[in-house]
């Protein structure tokens, strides 16, 4: 319901309304979008927004720096929303108006729901075309033109190769997630996609880290941008509290089932690193009696969406996944991430754990970890600027590789001794109310490691080309 109080601002003494416009308002957003951004339960923007909006409004690029969880959907939507919603229904046929790229389907679903939540009432039509579903509905759907598609790169290179979709009337184009793109290969198909659109286009450009690629990326598709920026690069979410298990490989899995039989583990996201590895975890938890549902690449569309909605309405309060659904997944109240694995990239366990603590809730990261990733766990450390609390530490003997001198030298002591014994303290010697972690000693559970495939994005493709296994992400 739209909330008219805060359309004008309050004198803080005396309480009158001043007559200043406050909260959307006051960035630009009017009438029929006003009142949906506040259906949403939008009525305060985020920093992202008040700072991506208004320049939007004017028609400047954005290259924004900004994490999934920060309310940077609705920073670039609402201006394209705004924007199209003045000009009217004026269409061409096989046309979109604007474009938004997304790296994963996943996300490019939230984000049209996103959309669609935004522009309630108004008359703007949007279609989604990404790989891995049927290619007919989406031709059809875009045959009369449309005004916002949100796209995965792949399948939208397709259309665009074979002639059903034509981006020379795209006035907006949205990179969303760019460091991910660039993970996963798509920068040249961005670059090809880029060119194809209206050169007067608004472009804009968000990602969660800056890597050099991508400011080169930026440099070569926005013009004159405004910078945005809300998180620091690569910190995690203060509301998160972490911690790190030593666990052999083979004991993972026993070292799981003991924390998930903990009821404070309401809504658990837990990571492995290959596709393969989340099936086995998946099946183990089931040998031990839980039910989780399972997200990755090489499940088909359907089955992602079904995990993810699974797991969203909370039929299953367990989702295993590869870090396919590390970013940009925004699933409300995930009291925990476990990290069964450490990922290849360090980045990653940022992105990870951002699925808890969001929307300043609280959250729980706990990482597994065996002795050889011990490099891979410092190379996270580094990345956090913070050495992990130990919450359990289940390897039984000295480790050759983790110098027991070194513990000392955190900023929180062990929770544990050597053999497991807990000492009653919490991660990071907080006290979590109930947020508890396993607390048992636990060495059972024969498993042999990984193979580890770590994916390489294929960067050759040409429109025309062939598509790349990898592309089924
Ligand atoms: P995003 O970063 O776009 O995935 O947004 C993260 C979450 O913040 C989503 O669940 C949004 O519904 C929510 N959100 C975005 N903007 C606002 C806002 N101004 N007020 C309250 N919630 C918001």
């Amino acid at each position: 319901m739209t909330n008219e109080n805060t359309l004008t601002g309050k004198d803080t003494l005396t309480g009158k309304d001043t007559g200043e416009l406050s909260g959307f308002a006051a960035l630009g957003i009017t009438g029929a979008l006003l009142k949906a951004t506040h259906g949403a339960g939008f009525t305060e923007p985020k920093p992202i927004q008040a700072q991506a909006i208004p320049p939007q409004l004017e028609g400047r690029d954005i290259f924004g720096i900004a994490q999934t969880g920060s309310g940077k959907t609705a920073a670039f939507a609402l201006p394209i929303l705004s924007k199209i919603i003045a000009l009217g229904t004026k269409r061409r046929p096989k046309t979109a108006r604007a474009l938004i790229l997304a790296p994963t389907r996943e996300l490019a679903v939230q984000i049209e729901d996103m959309i669609k939540l935004l522009a309630k009432g108004a008359h703007v039509s949007t279609a989604l075309v990404l790989g891995g579903v049927s290619r007919f509905s989406q031709v059809k759907k875009i045959a009369p033109g449309v005004d916002i598609l949100i796209a995965t790169p792949g399948r939208l290179t397709d259309l665009v190769r074979e002639g059903d979709l034509v981006l020379a009337d795209t006035k907006w184009l949205v990179l969303d997630e760019g460091d991910r793109m660039l993970d996963m290969g798509f920068i040249n198909d961005v670059k090809r996609i880029a060119r194809a659109t209206a050169p007067d286009r608004q472009t804009v450009l968000f990602s969660a880290t800056m890597p050099a690629e991508i400011a080169e990326l930026a440099k070569g598709l926005l013009k004159n941008p405004i910078r945005v920026e809300v998180a620091p690069h690569s910190t995690a979410a203060a509301e998160i509290v972490q911690g790190v298990v030593f666990a052999r490989t083979k004991q993972k899995r026993q070292v799981l089932s003991t924390m998930l039989a903990d009821e404070a583990m309401k809504s658990v996201i837990i990571f492995s690193r290959t596709k393969h590895g989340a099936d086995r975890v998946t099946k183990d938890l089931e040998r031990d009696g839980f039910r989780a549902a399972v997200i990755h690449g090489n499940k088909s569309q359907n089955a992602r969406q079904k995990a993810l909605n699974d797991f969203r309405e909370g039929s299953v309060r367990i989702l295993v996944a590869t870090d396919i659904a590390a970013r940009g997944i925004d699933v409300p109240g995930i009291s925990h991430v476990v990290n069964f694995d450490l990922p290849d990239e360090a980045e990653s366990y940022v992105h990870r754990i951002g699925r808890t603590g969001r929307n300043g809730m609280d959250g729980i990261a706990i990482t597994l970890c065996d002795p050889s990733e011990n490099s891979k766990l410092r190379q996270v450390e580094r990345i956090i600027r913070t050495k992990l609390p130990i919450v359990a530490d289940h390897l039984g003997s000295p480790d050759p590789q983790r110098n027991p001198a070194e513990k000392n030298e955190r900023s929180f002591e062990p929770a544990n001794d050597r053999n497991g014994r807990r000492d009653g303290r919490r991660p990071g010697g907080q006290n979590n109310g109930n947020k508890r972690f396993g607390d048992k000693p636990v060495f059972a559970g024969e498993r042999k490691p990984e193979s580890a495939k770590p994916f390489k994005g294929n960067n050759k493709r040409r429109f025309g080309g062939k598509r790349p296994a990898a592309r089924a992400a």
